[in-house]
């Protein structure tokens, strides 16, 4: 899990603005990091660095672009050279990337035949040098990064910055990527909360979409390179919900939310609750799938549904759903729950589902990721960003959610709601 942040605007103190960025991307872990900003006469500013961010700033660079990366390395040992952003043999094309380009090695060969010189061991390398060795043929840009999504393998998230000519190309295969907008510029991340400081207004791409930054503009294209709207939707972070605010570290902060989560579910979500107690209700077989922390509220789910609703929902680990994917059919319901609502194999075992034409009712507690948007119905956890990577008060309100659908089904929606309200104030207090 590593982190994406590029920004193109006003002209600022670039370094340090996407030295910031990955500093809120830090929770997601990583062993190294790398920023590249753009100077005057098209110089540029590269710092590589193994190991955290520390807490000194970086030289002031005013400027109006760079991109930078945390790198969680899975080819290529953790060293100076492997750290992105990695660049072509010209120091032209510079590209940060997550994920696995699963082919590389193969890519790699074929450019080292023709010339390439490589300077990492990591997989990310192949990018540059391929759109290199792809400009050797044309100049039309959108045509060899859809010529490089084809040749790739993986699961990836990927930036190419063109020195030159001041141009970002995005895109991505599972591994989400956000775009966000304000007066002062453009930002990209690999995570919406690292946005939250500077925008509401964001976008987030969809598999195969490419995303073009250029002069502070802003242009999306389909997989056929046919141009899209970008429809922007509003986040519903606060920037104070992402700070730490008194605290010392995430996770306490996210325990002592908990009380605030569980109120805002009992008394704001009444009728989304009772729109999805019906799919359950008029649905013929339904399971509950998520992974580590997700799977275990699932587990408890299962409790709550058979004692108080009197009825039988499956868990399921989403690695493992494909097992059971050839019980569905167009009447059964599938119940994701994902904090991030990007968990892979969630995303994969709803695809599944979906070509079953089973319904699915989604449980995430981000707005637009990727589950968000695949679900035909969804419960917003509304738990605020959860920075802490053990799962706390996302936890506290799925099961929150899935009790009080468990009484609603019941009929004693009050009783639950009266419940929750006692416990937040005897367990949480
Ligand atoms: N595979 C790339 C590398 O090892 C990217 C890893 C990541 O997602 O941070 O550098």
């Amino acid at each position: 899990m590593c982190g994406i942040f590029a920004y193109q605007g006003g002209k600022t103190d670039v370094a340090n603005l996407i030295l910031s960025g990955l500093k809120s991307l830090e929770y997601r872990g990583y062993d190294s990091w790398g920023i590249l900003v753009k100077k005057n006469n098209n110089a540029f500013y590269l710092k590589r660095q193994v190991g955290k961010i520390k807490k000194e700033k970086l030289p002031p660079i005013f400027s109006t672009e760079g991109f930078g990366h945390t790198r969680w390395a899975t080819h290529g040992g953790v060293l100076e050279k492997n750290t992105h952003p990695h660049f072509d043999c010209q120091k032209q094309i510079f590209v940060v990337h997550n994920g696995i380009i699963e082919n590389f090695n193969q890519l790699k060969q074929e450019l080292i035949k023709k010339g390439h010189i490589f300077t990492s061991e990591t997989d990310t390398e192949v990018l540059p040098h391929l759109v290199e060795e792809l400009r050797k043929k044309t100049n039309d840009r959108l045509k060899i990064i859809k010529e490089i999504i084809k040749k790739i393998q993986g699961l990836n998230a990927v930036i190419f910055y063109f020195l030159n000519d001041s141009e970002f190309y995005a895109f991505k295969n599972s591994s989400p990527i956000v775009v966000g907008k304000n007066h002062d510029g453009i930002f990209l991340a690999s995570d919406a909360s690292a946005l939250a400081s500077y925008t509401n207004k964001v976008y987030f791409l969809d598999d195969g979409e490419i995303l073009v930054i250029k002069e502070k503009n802003l242009s999306l294209f389909d997989k056929n390179g046919k141009p899209k709207k970008i429809n922007f939707i509003n986040l519903n972070y606060k920037v104070e919900d992402t700070l730490l605010g008194g605290y010392k570290h995430f996770m306490i902060k996210e325990i002592n939310e908990q009380p605030k989560v569980l109120k805002t579910i009992v008394d704001t979500q009444e009728q989304n609750l009772k729109k999805a107690a019906n799919l359950i209700k008029n649905s013929y077989g339904s399971y509950f799938i998520g992974c580590g922390s997700a799977y275990y509220a699932s587990l408890t789910g299962t409790y709550f549904f058979s004692k108080i609703a009197k009825r039988h929902i499956n868990a399921a680990v989403a690695s493992e759903f494909s097992y059971l994917v050839d019980f569905l059919k167009e009447t059964s319901l599938v119940i994701p729950l994902s904090q991030s609502g990007e968990t892979i194999d969630v995303i994969s075992s709803i695809k599944k589902a979906k070509e079953k034409k089973a319904k699915i009712l989604a449980l995430t507690n981000v707005l637009g990721s990727t589950l968000y948007r695949l679900a035909d119905e969804k419960l917003l956890l509304l738990a605020g960003p959860e920075k802490c990577v053990l799962s706390t008060k996302s936890f506290t309100a799925k099961l929150g959610f899935l009790y009080l659908l468990a009484h609603i089904l019941n009929g004693t929606f009050k009783k639950g709601q009266e419940n929750l309200k006692k416990a937040k104030s005897i367990f949480l207090f």
